[in-house]
């Protein structure tokens, strides 16, 4: 164990799910791939135009503050923050500075610092030959930026908040929060120490996957205790991640705030948040049942931990469960044996042949549960009419009468069935005869075998029992 702890913030970007650009009409679509084509003067920084804040991407990030029971501001300006960059025409990247639109609140245990909203810059291209090429598409797309409170002391909790914030942030409709596509990108803040002084921070960039940020941390974890075992500094900086090699290396010293030379955009008038979503922000569109409250409430049923995951993080099984309880009303037992149908053989179904979207809905699982209740299904026969209704779609009873998968009770044919696997199998009959108890089984499988799934397994026991004794 390493006398050293680490302290890691976190800073996350994420593209708003717009219509339009954060300061113009231009379309915001993250899938356009013709470069230059939403543009407009506005984002492309012609002289003389003016930017008009769009109050659909501040509703977005007070909407993710609320759920977060953070403190949501009233009063907001937009400053200037000036670098050169190819990627910003403006030589200004509008953000906020001083007042953010929310301050605090806490995800996944961790507390933050705070959210704004940003312009995202355009993308360079250096792979087109001796020059390079800039594409103004993503000028000016509105981005979240989130800031935690440097609380987090391990790759785990760090890969566990991004992971919720990419949930909540889908659930509410605010973004995509695809990392490959870069719609959420995270920057990591990483220090070690051997006392309660923090150490020297480095920021890791260029992170596109929760794996790479759990890895990106766990290297610049020893590379700053290998560093300062060896007698030497640890410097700030901003360093990148290197997938291939699974390294960091050295991109830049940091710069300061001061290096950015802040200062209110005089462009934009200030903006009462209360003014526009009312004096307890009423006008906020409300939000939809958030991720924890879904967990809670699937774990009241009695789901189990892992599956209750798979509903709150998966948006068709989420709602295709819910339909099922809905239509369950309150039958637990019914509820519970649709639920492992849907997380086991559904979800095996999905991942081996994927039919999307999918051909059966939520009556195929409550006809299941209702079928097997009333003993027309055994759980074999049921496993295969849900794999027909889920190749072919279909009512689940026609589905099961029209491939003989309904179950036989009918006494007279599993005792015949019955008698003619004994003649076959004699000398497991003598043997079971003889003591060997345990051969019931055998007995059950080829039953159930002869009968195609049809068979009651417990009439099939209680027959054989019989027949054999
Ligand atoms: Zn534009």
């Amino acid at each position: 164990m390493s006398e050293y702890r680490a302290t890691i913030g976190l800073e996350i970007h994420a593209e708003l799910n717009t219509r339009a650009k954060m300061f113009c009409s231009c379309k915001n679509d993250p899938d356009e791939e013709t470069p230059n084509t939403n543009i407009c003067p506005v984002c492309t920084a012609q002289p003389g135009t003016l930017p008009v804040v769009n109050e659909a991407a501040v509703e977005q990030v007070l909407r993710v503050g609320k759920a977060i029971g953070a403190q949501l501001a009233d009063f907001t300006e937009w400053d200037r923050k000036n670098y050169f960059y190819p990627d910003i025409p403006k030589g200004y990247q509008i953000t906020q500075y001083k007042y953010p639109l929310v301050s605090g609140g806490s995800l996944a245990g961790v507390a933050l610092t705070r959210i704004h909203l940003e312009e995202d810059t355009g993308s360079s291209r250096h792979d087109m030959g001796d020059f390079s090429v800039v594409d103004y598409n993503r000028a000016g797309v509105p981005l979240m930026e989130l800031v935690t409170e440097p609380v987090i002391h391990d790759a785990e909790t760090a890969m566990r908040f991004g992971k919720e914030l990419q949930l909540l942030l889908r659930t509410l409709g605010a973004s995509e929060a695809n990392m490959e596509k870069g719609q959420m990108r995270v920057e990591v803040n990483i220090s070690i120490s051997k006392t309660d002084k923090f150490g020297t921070k480095v920021e890791v960039k260029n992170i596109n996957s929760f794996s790479a940020a759990g890895a990106a941390i766990a290297y610049e974890m020893a590379r700053q205790e290998a560093a300062l075992e060896a007698g030497e500094k640890i410097i700030q900086e901003t360093r990148g991640w290197d997938e291939s090699t699974g390294k960091t290396f050295s991109q830049r010293k940091k710069e300061s705030a001061n290096d950015y030379r802040y200062f209110p955009d005089p462009d934009i008038p200030k903006f009462v948040c209360t003014e526009v979503f009312g004096k307890n922000y009423e006008k906020l569109a409300p939000l939809p049942e958030l991720p924890w409250e879904k967990r809670e409430r699937l774990l009241a049923l009695g789901i189990d931990a892992k599956v209750v995951e798979i509903y709150v993080s998966d948006d068709t099984l989420g709602k295709l469960f819910d339909e099922v309880v809905a239509g369950l009303s309150g039958d637990a037992a019914a509820i519970k044996l649709a639920s492992n149908y849907i997380s086991t053989d559904l979800v095996s179904l999905i991942k081996a042949e994927p039919v999307l979207p999918l051909k059966l809905s939520a009556k195929t699982f409550i006809d299941l549960v209702s079928m097997i209740g009333a003993n027309e299904l055994s759980s074999r026969g049921a496993k295969d009419t849900l794999t027909i209704a889920y190749r072919e779609g279909g009512v689940v009873r026609e589905i099961a009468e029209k491939n003989g998968l309904i179950q036989k009770s009918d006494l007279g044919e599993i005792e015949r069935v019955a008698s003619e696997i004994i003649a076959a199998n004699p000398s497991q009959a003598a043997e079971y005869r003889a003591g060997k108890t345990s051969l019931l089984m055998f007995f059950v499988g080829q039953g159930m075998k002869a009968m195609k799934g049809s068979g009651n397994p417990k009439l099939l026991g209680e027959i054989f029992t019989k027949l054999l004794g």
